[in-house]
């Protein structure tokens, strides 16, 4: 055996060794966690409490909060546990040995070794550096404000809708700008969608998000205050809308999903099919994805594949976490000239100077126009509405035009 291929058996060794601490260690803390505040609540307190305190201090979306809280926490175990008797029932006519106890392992190492150490590479990595900018950002960028709303109603829903701006802008950029791409692999990686894929961020992804969000809630005259509300209902659907067929089979919540980015629009997010790929940025609201028209229902004729495009092996986590990072480096030195590298950066992933064949863009187009019937999105209604407008008006004005004369 060669002197590399022993070092990387003993790489993945060692990252199997850490990932059964990590999720020994993540897990133990949510199933005591959960199990105390359900116990809490037989006394009055835990669920109970959170959700009807708020009652009184007329902090209605708390309510909210308490409920999804409690849904998130159980479905993480809910899923990590439907996960074990899953592989278990499949090996069932095979006694207990040391193989199947490997082939549990290695089911569940696929699904959560990345989201884990994902989730405990952040936690470690805060303790060295400081990871979330944004409260430290915002004085700065509270200059720029062109006017500040006040604390009515309607302000709320103003200031919810301005902050699904940000959140669309910046999200849309991780996606289309290559070099942000690369911060934002990570959390598309997964080949399976769960809970704990919620956990997965890049640790340098907050620098540059928090700024392009600050610029447009700050500049549109959002309180900082409405932001502690905001961001915690955020946090809280964010996390939500991971949840996988596991613990939702369909995940599209009926009508809901006409007002609420649902689990079925996330997962289409998480889809590597053509017909997927950047779709449904928002996370709480589908205004904005809807009126930019990268709104995109689930399909039955579609199953989704989740993951990237490219081959790669989850359970490899420097593949998983800077695998990207690396490629760009590549096509960066290797590319001739300074403009071309330069737009090896700030162009889409899949973006050559010799093509744009391998773009999401090109190739959902291509797909679409094989496919025509599944191509009509909320843009082309908007445009077909306007348009259908002007040709009555053009038809009006036609009409006056033949009465004057
Ligand atoms: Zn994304
Ligand atoms: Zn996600």
């Amino acid at each position: 055996m060669t002197f590399a291929k022993t070092t990387l058996r003993r790489w993945k060794y060692l990252e199997n060794l850490v990932f059964i601490f990590v999720f020994g260690y993540i897990f133990y803390y949510l199933i005591t966690g959960f199990s105390q505040y359900s116990w809490a609540t037989f006394s009055g307190k835990g669920f109970i409490y959170d959700f009807t305190n708020p009652i009184h201090t007329k902090e209605f979306y708390k309510c909210f909060l308490s409920v999804i809280g409690l849904l998130t926490s159980f479905y993480y175990l809910w899923e990590i546990g439907k996960l074990f008797i899953e592989v278990l029932k499949k090996e069932k006519n095979i006694k207990w040995s040391r193989t199947r106890l490997f082939n549990v392992f290695k089911e569940v190492r696929h699904r959560y070794q990345p989201t884990f150490l994902s989730s405990y590479f952040g936690e470690l990595l805060t303790k060295l550096i400081v990871l979330d900018v944004f409260w430290i950002l915002l004085p700065y960028f509270q200059k720029i404000s062109l006017f500040t709303i006040n604390f009515e109603w309607y302000s709320w829903i103003y200031a919810y809708l301005i902050w699904e701006l940000s959140m669309w802008t910046w999200h849309y950029g991780a996606h289309k700008i290559r070099l942000f791409w690369c911060l934002h692999s990570p959390h598309h990686a997964p080949e399976e969608l769960n809970m704990t894929v919620a956990w997965v961020h890049f640790f340098a992804e907050g620098y540059y998000s928090a700024a392009v969000q600050l610029v447009i809630l700050m500049f549109l005259g959002v309180q900082p205050a409405m932001l502690l509300v905001i961001m915690s209902i955020e946090t809280m659907w964010g996390t939500f809308i991971h949840a996988g067929e596991r613990s939702f089979k369909d995940g599209r919540f009926g009508i809901m999903q006409k007002i609420l980015i649902t689990p079925s629009h996330h997962r289409v997010h998480h889809a590597k099919n053509p017909l997927y790929m950047d779709r449904n940025f928002c996370s709480f609201l589908p205004f904005w994805d809807w009126l930019f028209g990268t709104l995109q229902p689930q399909k039955k004729e579609i199953k989704i594949e989740y993951g990237i495009t490219r081959k790669m092996d989850v359970t490899n986590f420097v593949d998983f976490y800077f695998g990207e990072c690396f490629l760009l480096y590549k096509d960066v030195r290797n590319a001739k000239g300074l403009k071309n590298k330069i737009l090896f950066m700030v162009k889409p992933p899949g973006w050559s100077p010799e093509s744009v064949e391998h773009t999401a863009a090109t190739v959902r187009a291509n797909f679409i126009k094989e496919n025509p019937e599944l191509g009509y999105t909320s843009k082309d209604f908007l445009l077909n509405k306007i348009r259908k407008r002007r040709i009555v008006s053009v038809e009006d004005h036609m009409i006056e035009n033949v009465k004057t004369v």
